[in-house]
């Protein structure tokens, strides 16, 4: 029985989407699980929601309703789910700035 540490600590882990090894690739916690990628691209490929009615993927807030992920209120509401806002919409209310 040898107790020999293999590398000093300084392993490269592959991109979990693709299979790259790259030295400047970072490691994302989602959900308790630790992920390794090499560009954000294969993040977002492998982490980022998908919007149930159009299938993009969705890198912002994107909203959310009964737990499934839309990229805007627009798609929502093509899946029949209603009053959603997109954020931004509270705009409508403009303040009049006094000099
Ligand atoms: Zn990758
Ligand atoms: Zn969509």
């Amino acid at each position: 029985m040898t107790s020999s540490t293999k590398e000093s600590g300084h392993t490269q882990r592959p991109c979990d989407t693709c299979g790259n090894i790259y030295d400047k690739s970072f490691e994302v916690m989602h959900q308790g699980a630790v992920y390794t990628f090499d560009c954000f691209e294969c993040a977002a490929h492998r982490l980022a929601p998908h919007c149930a009615h159009c299938g993009c993927t969705v890198l912002g807030h994107g909203v959310e309703e009964n737990d499934i992920i839309y990229c805007c209120a627009h798609c929502a509401r093509h899946e029949g789910a209603e009053d959603l806002k997109d954020r931004g919409d509270s705009s409508e209310r403009i303040v009049e700035t006094t000099m």
